[in-house]
């Protein structure tokens, strides 16, 4: 069985210290392919030099602001994301990611700012033709009415869903795949863990989130994509088809995404 890690961060000092190593065993798992979203205009080239070099796994890039870290950001950054796109988009596979977090206290909310983020890296998205990798945090509704409005050819990812039935089946008439993550290691995560059951497979693929997002049992620790093969299992456990159906159907889903 192949697999593909289609959220991970390769590029955090956690993980790079000792890559051609971690690929090496990701390969030997069956791990081939990992997506590598960036975060902010300071980790671009280190993104994009690591899908540019010769790695033991296909490394996809991905460049996008999230919406952690735009604080600090003019417009400017915006204009250079769309100049480095225009550039380097036969390196780039994916915006991302990029999406809305909407902080619980009003009183420091730069929501404004990040719906305009969001809604230019979404221009983006469709203007290239590319998938997008969407953070979200009590943001469905904000998250969805753009999605609607841009109607994206290659749609992305819902990046770590969790939520509802009805949400999923909102992104899904929308073309987008759920990222199903260390979250259903959780016995907590019932509701998320019971609407990924019930989905349809062609709509999920997998992810890590490393070195963040620990499984249950690995709390504390730095996550790493060799953990993708546990996530694996857990959905193999929630699922009623094989395991050998569902690694084949989740491939295909990441090549809707990724494959040129
Ligand atoms: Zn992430």
């Amino acid at each position: 069985m192949k697999f593909t890690d289609s959220h991970c961060h390769l590029d955090f000092d956690e993980l790079k210290q000792d890559l051609p190593n971690l690929l090496a065993q990701c390969k030997q798992l069956g791990i081939h392919r990992i997506v590598v979203p960036s975060i902010d205009p300071s980790n671009w080239q280190s993104v994009l030099s690591l899908a540019n070099e010769n790695n033991s796994v296909t490394v996809i890039a991905a460049l996008g602001i999230h919406p952690w870290f735009l604080t600090e950001l003019s417009e400017q950054a915006l204009d250079d994301l769309a100049n480095l796109l225009a550039q380097e988009h036969s390196s780039i596979c994916a915006i991302g990611e990029a999406g809305i977090d909407v902080p619980i206290s009003e009183q420091q909310s730069n929501l404004t700012k990040q719906l305009h983020f969001f809604d230019y890296q979404l221009q983006l998205a469709k203007q290239y033709r590319l998938p997008i990798l969407v953070h979200h945090r009590r943001s469905h509704q904000h998250i969805l009415a753009l999605l609607k409005q841009y109607q994206l050819e290659k749609s992305g990812i819902i990046h770590g869903f969790s939520g509802s039935y009805q949400q999923a089946v909102d992104y899904l008439d929308l073309g987008f795949k759920l990222g199903v993550g260390g979250t259903i290691s959780y016995p907590r995560a019932q509701k998320t863990i019971e609407t990924i059951k019930r989905l349809p497979l062609n709509s999920l693929v997998l992810e890590t989130d490393a070195p963040a997002m620990p499984l249950y049992g690995f709390q504390g620790k730095s996550n790493t994509p060799l953990q993708l093969i546990k996530i694996f299992e857990h959905l193999v456990k929630i699922r009623s088809e094989s395991a050998e159906t569902i690694a084949a159907q989740l491939e295909i889903n990441n090549n809707d995404l990724f494959a040129r």
